[in-house]
């Protein structure tokens, strides 16, 4: 079983479903409230635990009532607590999802406590490095926490994943990507990242060159129902997406990451993670919600059976 390390952020996600998306101004009604954990790292972290890895996850809470709620639904899910770190500064994490009937979604977050895991607080918790095959990050914490723990896993050799978002604090600095052993930008994050346009998959190749050329080691173009697409100086290898109907597609890059460091960190090839990674990336849009979404390694390997597609190294 392989061992991954999230360093990342944990919020309390307030989702309704409406019958559509306001409009700026508008308010739309008519939903009803699920109230669930979420936040990238929590999500992720939870992903690659669901899937059989051992995890240790690295996030700040508040010391409120949030918090609370987080932190047993963290060990609920399986999470030591060892890393669940809370503080008196700034309140739980906080987003707030609507969804359409197409399972299309508008988030707003108040990052509170996210934004307050320093490296001082990660280097005190610096084992769960040294311990990792796999050390996972996503843009939801500061990004001298990101550029610390990168270069802490890259001076223990370990493997490296950035989930480069949300999109919106992009561009990435430069010095990170030669630390990044697989970058995971979506299509969204792969354009602004590269520059230049994404919206079909020759536009994902070239952006995802133009990345490894600036230093990331390979990267990993997820192109929603089409799969994702991995391109390394070697070349590029295309993962084709999982028919399935989308119910909501909140949580589906999470389920992806989760997926992919797990597979990673348990020794099997790159392509078998990204098999793993598009099955339990669309198990996931068939569920509502983030974190309650995430498949099992089970889920997956029925997914995976149905469809014909083995993994080659029997994962
Ligand atoms: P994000 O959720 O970060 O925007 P994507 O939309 O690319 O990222 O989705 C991440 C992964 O989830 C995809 O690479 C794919 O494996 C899976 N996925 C997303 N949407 C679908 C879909 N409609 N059908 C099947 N798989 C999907």
């Amino acid at each position: 079983m392989g061992r991954v390390c999230v360093i990342g952020s944990t919020n309390l996600d307030f989702t309704v479903r409406v019958p559509r998306l306001p409009r700026l101004g508008e308010t739309v009604s008519g939903g009803e409230l699920l109230v669930s954990p979420g936040g990238k790292g929590a999500n992720q972290a939870v992903a690659a635990c669901r899937l059989g890895a051992e995890v240790r996850f690295i996030t700040l809470l508040g010391a409120d009532a949030f918090g609370d709620r987080l932190r047993a639904a963290l060990v609920g899910a399986g999470l030591p607590d060892g890393g669940l770190l809370r503080t008196e500064e700034a309140a739980t994490g906080v987003a707030l999802v609507a969804v359409d009937l197409q399972g299309r979604n508008q988030i707003a977050v108040a990052p509170g406590a996210n934004h307050h895991l320093t490296p001082a607080r990660v280097a005190a918790h610096a084992d769960a490095l040294a311990w990792a095959d796999v050390v996972l990050l996503q843009l939801e914490t500061p990004i001298e926490t990101v550029r610390w723990a990168l270069r802490e896993a890259r001076r223990l050799g370990r493997t490296t994943v950035v989930n480069p978002a949300p999109a919106r604090v992009l561009p990435l600095p430069a010095d990170l990507l030669p630390l990044i052993d697989y970058l995971t930008p979506n299509e969204t994050e792969a354009a602004l990242l590269a520059g230049c346009p994404v919206g079909n998959l020759p536009e994902a190749e070239r952006a995802a060159e133009a990345l490894v050329a600036a230093g990331a080691g390979q990267v990993i173009v997820t192109l929603g129902a089409a799969g994702a697409l991995l391109v390394s100086r070697a070349g590029s290898i295309p993962a084709p997406g999982f028919p399935i109907s989308p119910l909501d597609t909140v949580g589906a890059g999470d389920a992806f990451n989760g997926a992919l460091a797990a597979v990673l960190a348990s020794g099997a090839p790159v392509e078998d993670a990204l098999l793993v990674a598009n099955a339990a990336g669309a198990l996931a849009c068939t569920r509502r919600g983030a974190l309650e979404a995430l498949p099992t390694r089970g889920e997956v390997v029925s997914l995976l059976r149905e469809a014909h597609r083995r993994p080659s190294a029997g994962w």
